[in-house]
């Protein structure tokens, strides 16, 4: 054939583009849910059934008649109007292709009344072929109802997931709106039933609860502005099944030049986060494809750089004591105590707070990435992070093992079993008392050369615990035990080398000791000696 190549007539063409930009129930749902908002909604109520019926219920601006009809026509829109527009885009739709695109490969009604007009105007459309208009009786708003999803595109409909997966995409896209517009009341309606209802005026916490119920606590948060620039956020030091979430100007977006700026902070790896970047406009170009979850920033440097100064800004605010070198270094206020006419319980919570804010060690520097350089009282201190932290760590454990705490127990389900020789279960058998004071509950079998370990105290977690029965059948004698402590802190703490952390250095010198030592008795803090630096200047 001469010839292999053919113009696609219009309409497929136009059903090709649809599906581009139409691709699953989500998609539908993202954009009639982005039309309420533009159409300043502050209820959208959202109904699924199956995967092939979406309709999308607002209490917004409405449209009028003619409005209506042209607004299922290609690149009708309202939002822009000159190609200047474009670089400051305000609403979430601007294309004019949504309606358009639905109502291609779709059974579309459109029922819709402004406030000032009597009655509201329903527009069927089959195909993205209007077959009636006619006025109706309706509140003002918008009701959008899909119905018969790519009833004429069996290709695009045979891509689709089961219900349920098609169901969680709607949910993640629901997610977006209920965390970035906490004013807008939204309802997710399934099958008929209600599964999500937020209310308008919602706090961030109760929306978080709302959808992914009771996190984890141990959180930053981040409120940070530079100019016309502001970020705010929670960021979860652990995985907390929230996911990580940025919005630009309240709009998703899955923006590398952010992600790169979070993943700059080693402990922030395993992180969830829901950050929120207000900026202006002219900033980004929206843009760049149909889908718009990517933007381009115009100078991404500066954006990465506010990003991780604002979240070193958050991370001194958790830690006042911090110093990250290069922001200027603020002073925070000791709390106010006042004696008179507070209760017990809160004059203690107050003493709490005070002990844990005083005295602070300030983070001057870190060298070679293990001394730390800190102010403390006055006084200038080197700290060797490493015997440090293996010092603090081997006090704390001596401590749990001298003093049993319940919560710190490790019970097994189903009993561990470890062999060890008779005559070592002939000792275990006499100390079985003992090894219970420490949380560490046993059944010795003698005729097996077993032992069934039903709990062990948390910190035994990662040790040998044959090796521990042997070594402690004879008894606890305390230069044993430092001994048996002292291996476990060289395993479990930092190394020299390890890549540290401003939050994970912070940790280790909360409640600054200084006159800690290793386990091995060797000092891991000197004071900067005044009277010989006056010496060697020659001042003395
Ligand atoms: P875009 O949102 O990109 O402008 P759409 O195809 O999504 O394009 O919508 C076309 C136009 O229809 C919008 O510009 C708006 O004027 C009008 N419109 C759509 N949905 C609504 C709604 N829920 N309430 C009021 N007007 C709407
Ligand atoms: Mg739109």
């Amino acid at each position: 054939m001469e010839q292999k190549i053919i113009i696609l007539p219009e309409r497929i063409a136009s059903l090709i583009a649809a599906g581009e930009v139409i691709d699953r129930p989500s998609a539908v749902v993202k954009e009639l849910v982005e039309n309420s908002i533009d159409a300043n909604a502050t209820e959208i109520e959202v109904n699924i059934k199956g995967k092939e019926f979406i309709s999308v219920f607002d209490n917004g601006e409405g449209m009028s008649e003619k409005d209506a009809t042209l607004s299922i026509q290609k690149h009708a829109t309202s939002k822009i109007s000159k190609e200047e527009d474009l670089n400051s885009i305000t609403t979430f739709g601007f294309r004019g292709e949504a309606l358009h695109s639905i109502s291609l490969v779709s059974k579309t009604t459109i029922r819709t009344r402004r406030e000032q007009d009597e009655l509201g105007v329903e527009i069927f459309a089959e195909g993205g072929k209007i077959k009636h208009i006619k006025k109706i009786y309706m509140e003002p708003g918008t009701h959008v109802i899909v119905k018969d999803l790519f009833f004429n595109t069996p290709a695009r409909k045979k891509f689709l997931s089961t219900d349920q997966v098609e169901f969680s995409y709607v949910l993640d896209v629901m997610t977006r709106y209920a965390l970035a517009l906490p004013n807008i009341g939204l309802k997710l309606l399934k099958d008929g039933e209600v599964f999500l209802n937020l209310k308008p005026k919602r706090s961030l916490e109760e929306t978080i609860k709302t959808i992914f119920g009771d996190t984890k606590k141990d959180t930053i948060e981040i409120l940070f502005q530079v100019g016309n620039i502001s970020i705010e956020g929670i960021i979860w030091r652990e995985k907390s099944g929230i996911g990580k979430w940025i919005f630009v100007n309240k709009r998703y977006v899955r923006d590398k030049t952010v992600f790169s700026a979070i993943s700059k902070f080693n402990f922030l790896k395993n992180s969830d986060y829901i950050i929120f970047l207000t900026t202006p406009p002219e900033m980004y170009d929206v843009n760049v494809n149909p889908t718009k979850t990517e933007i381009r920033w115009r100078a991404p440097a500066k954006i990465r750089e506010i990003v991780i100064t604002a979240i070193e800004e958050a991370i001194r605010h958790k830690f006042p004591q911090t110093i990250i070198p290069h922001i200027e270094q603020e002073t925070f206020s000791e709390p106010e105590i006042k004696p008179f006419e507070i209760k017990k319980e809160e004059s203690l919570k107050i003493l709490d707070e005070a002990k844990a804010k005083k005295p602070t060690v300030k983070v001057i520097t870190i060298l070679k990435g293990i001394f730390a350089m800190v102010d403390f009282e006055g006084e200038i201190y080197f700290v060797d992070l490493h015997a440090y932290h293996e010092g603090k760590y081997f006090r704390e454990l001596k401590e749990k093992f001298l003093n049993i705490d319940k919560r710190e127990i490790l019970r097994f389900a189903i009993p561990y079993e470890i062999s060890i020789p008779k005559s070592t279960i002939l000792k275990i058998i006499d100390r079985k008392e003992d090894f219970e004071k420490i949380g560490l509950h046993l059944v010795p079998i003698l005729e097996e050369s077993k032992v069934k370990i039903f709990s062990i105290p948390y910190y035994l977690s990662g040790v040998d615990l044959g090796e521990f029965l042997e070594e402690f059948a004879d008894g606890f004698e305390i230069r044993k035990i430092e001994k048996f402590l002292a291996n476990i802190c060289c395993r479990t703490v930092i190394r020299t080398g390890d890549r540290l952390e401003i939050w994970d250095i912070m940790k280790i010198l909360e409640d600054f000791d200084p006159n800690q030592k290793c386990p091995h008795g060797r000092t891991a803090v000197i004071k900067l000696d005044i009277e010989e630096l006056e010496r060697k200047f020659g001042r003395c």
